[in-house]
């Protein structure tokens, strides 16, 4: 197993999307520079969606170019098409992904495009990304839906693998496995990274988005590390929640999954303590809104050994 895992900060994009309220853009502001801070150093601050789908979103640009001024942070966006990922190298993106749903009803529900018409989108960006001069953004490609779609129900591996092919084809640099509907298991999560790494090849398949919809996030994050994932998303505060699961955090909660992997001896370069503050600013932001995590509550364990980052 690895001993250096990226946790890349999804909250502001993943979680925020899922809260009605808008976080006002200082307080996005004060989150990001407070987890870059602690030393997280990846975080997707935002989504290049039409305001009127997602107002939560409409700061983007915005945040985009305040986190590329924070030294060391590699700022991340989700874009949903070509006209999206225009408006992300244009602010500034070091990353930009797109989601790219396995269930195909899915995805016509979701951005009226077909599997086609979505290999074709993800061609249009990969030209783009490329066409441009000086140092280029990574684009990849989330396979959501890949462990079962709330409409589709189970999703093949066999398709999975054949559009993770064809999304690196079409010229994506690397693709991710997200558990959108968090239906993932811990057997299930080895034995998809395991069959796509191989029909990949090295370096392919580097990322797991997980959700903690049904309490397996931390233990389907751990089956991914022992097959050689080594970004995991998470949101701090498993900010968003779900509403098909009262009670149970949307991503995967960043406080805990640092916790996990420090206690393990694994290296995140993450101040644990500092993280922890960070929650603070959410809490006023967003007054009443749910967060979750166990470290919170419970705290840190008597002789608690930090790893110096
Ligand atoms: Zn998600």
């Amino acid at each position: 197993m690895t001993t250096e895992i990226l946790v890349s900060e999804v909250g502001p994009r993943d979680g925020l999307q899922s809260v009605d309220r808008v976080m006002p853009l200082e307080a996005k502001k004060a989150w990001i520079a407070a987890e870059a801070a602690a030393g997280v150093r990846e975080i997707e601050v935002g989504s290049f969606v039409p305001p009127r789908l997602l107002p939560q979103m409409a700061d983007t640009a915005e945040l985009v170019r305040f986190a590329s001024g924070i030294d060391g942070l590699n700022v991340a966006v989700l874009v949903p098409n070509l006209r999206g990922a225009e408006d992300a190298i244009r602010a500034g993106a070091r990353k930009l992904s797109i989601p790219f749903s396995m269930s195909e009803t899915h995805s016509l529900k979701n951005v009226r495009k077909d599997h086609p018409a979505m290999i074709q989108e993800i061609r249009s960006i990969s030209a783009l990304v490329a066409s441009g001069t000086g140092e280029r953004p990574h684009f990849e490609v989330g396979l959501a839906t890949a462990f079962g779609c709330t409409i589709e129900g189970p999703v093949e591996e066999d398709r999975v693998v054949r559009l993770a092919e064809a999304a690196l084809e079409a010229g994506a640099a690397e693709v991710g496995l997200s558990d959108t509907t968090g239906y993932a298991n811990p057997a299930q999560v080895k034995r998809l990274v395991r069959r796509l790494k191989a029909a990949l090849g090295e370096g392919k398949l580097n990322t797991l988005h997980l959700h903690n919809t049904r309490g397996l996030g931390l233990a389907n994050a751990l089956a991914g590390l022992e097959e050689g994932i080594t970004t995991l998303d998470a949101s701090l505060g498993g900010l968003g929640g779900c509403p098909f699961a009262p009670g149970a955090s949307g991503n995967i909660v960043t406080e805990d999954l640092v916790f996990m992997l420090e206690a393990m001896g694994i290296r995140t370069g993450i101040d644990l303590d500092k993280l922890l503050e960070v929650r603070s600013i959410i809490a006023e932001a967003l007054p009443g809104e749910p967060l979750y995590g166990f470290t919170p509550d419970a705290g840190l364990p008597l002789g608690f050994e930090r790893i110096a980052a």
